[in-house]
């Protein structure tokens, strides 16, 4: 992953860019680096072809392009490479798929290559070559403090998984998958019709097979012939200290199996903060009320601020503090999931006004009222003389 290109970079667009804007960049230069458009020098075309795929493939798909935006080109920090933190479970964070595949998938994009693979190019979907197992979706709640602090969490999905019986076959152990007669295993077939225009050739996925080129005579009695049986799966998530609510985290190919030896689907998870009773966020600030009496607010005060992690801050508010001033402190705030950087604590005071006195404190401040006798002036808001 080292020296990855930025995406946005690889396709010449703005990070703002729409979906039109990067078709229409992805377009042009598909065309222009297409391998086969550049027969001089075709190392260095493929090389920016397989870039400009990749960087397409991740900001078109709007949940890839969110990841992305988040965690960067290197993914979240610390929860990257194959395996690591999961002990050999084959999940890990990551937001781009398996890259470039060759001309399989690009869908309505077909149109620009049919003329490099001479119009022959079906668009139909053929069952017949290994296909990605689809992507599971996952809402995950936690609490205020979990998203400040990270968390490890474990879930239990249920999803297919390859059947162990037939091995994914879905044919009857000592059987096989037998080939179709139909498309003598091709999966499709093809049509040959006499039209006005002259002869036109139609490709279709065979429904003898539907598609898949193989039919099978005896089901697997555990899969009933599909290969893959639903299972609970228990899975640990390792959450990023600052993830934010409506944040997602991706566990790549802890999805659906593929078929017909096609990778794994992924796994998004989509978080979801709980509101704390004290505590919000703004950003990456963590924002707070804190109560003082009105003699803390007029003699100025050593306060103790509780912070998000349970512990402690002193802090101190001088003499004439007004309500609703507004202090920060430093660095503690969240942590910034990809860098080093950390918000801050912003506490806002709110002024006590007692409701009960003793008949010590009540002469106390009568004789302090004396002292103070006037009300103070109403200020008048003029057009030059706000304060
Ligand atoms: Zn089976
Ligand atoms: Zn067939």
């Amino acid at each position: 992953m080292a020296g990855k290109k930025d995406y946005y970079e690889v396709l010449g667009v703005s990070k703002t860019a729409t979906d039109e804007e990067l078709k229409k960049a992805y377009r042009k230069l598909a065309k222009k680096y297409h391998p086969d458009a550049n027969p001089d020098n075709k190392k260095e075309a493929e090389m920016k072809f397989k870039e400009i795929n990749e960087a397409y493939e991740t900001l078109s798909d709007p949940q890839k392009r969110k990841m992305y935006d988040q965690f960067g080109p290197e993914g979240p920090s610390g929860f990257g490479g194959t395996g690591g933190p999961f002990g050999g479970q084959g999940g890990y964070y990551s937001y781009t798929t398996s890259g470039f595949d060759g001309f399989s998938d690009f869908g309505d994009l077909g149109d620009i290559f049919s003329s490099f693979f001479g119009g022959g190019r079906s668009s139909s979907r053929n069952n017949n070559r290994p296909r990605q197992g689809d992507d599971l979706k996952y809402n995950m709640d936690i609490s205020f403090e979990d998203s400040f602090l990270g968390v490890e969490r474990e879930i239990n999905i249920t999803r297919n998984e390859t059947c162990n019986t037939c091995n994914g076959t879905g044919a009857r152990p000592g059987t096989r998958p037998e080939k179709c007669s139909v498309c003598h295993g091709t999966g499709n077939v093809t049509q040959v019709q006499n039209t006005i225009l002259g002869q036109m050739q139609t490709t279709r996925p065979c429904s003898n097979c539907h598609g898949t080129g193989e039919v099978i005579k005896e089901p697997c009695d555990m899969c009933r012939g599909k290969g893959t049986v639903r299972k609970q799966a228990k899975i640990k998530v390792k959450i990023p200290a600052g993830i934010n609510d409506g944040q997602t985290i991706v566990l790549r190919g802890e999805g659906e199996p593929g078929s017909k030896g096609g990778p794994k689907g992924d796994l998004y998870i989509t978080m979801r903060v709980k509101k704390h009773s004290i505590y919000s966020r703004s950003g990456d600030n963590v924002i707070c009320d804190i109560p003082i009496t009105f003699t803390q607010a007029t003699l100025g005060a050593d306060l103790e601020i509780p912070l998000v992690d349970g512990t402690k801050e002193k802090y101190r508010i001088p003499e004439g503090t007004q309500p609703g001033t507004k202090f920060t402190i430093k660095n503690k705030g969240f942590k910034a999931i990809n860098g080093n950087y950390q918000g801050d604590f912003v506490f806002k005071v709110q002024v006590q006004v007692p409701k009960r006195l003793t008949s010590e404190q009540r002469e106390i401040l009568t004789r302090l009222a004396k002292t103070m006798n006037e009300q103070p002036p109403v200020r008048k808001k003029g057009l030059f003389n706000w304060d």
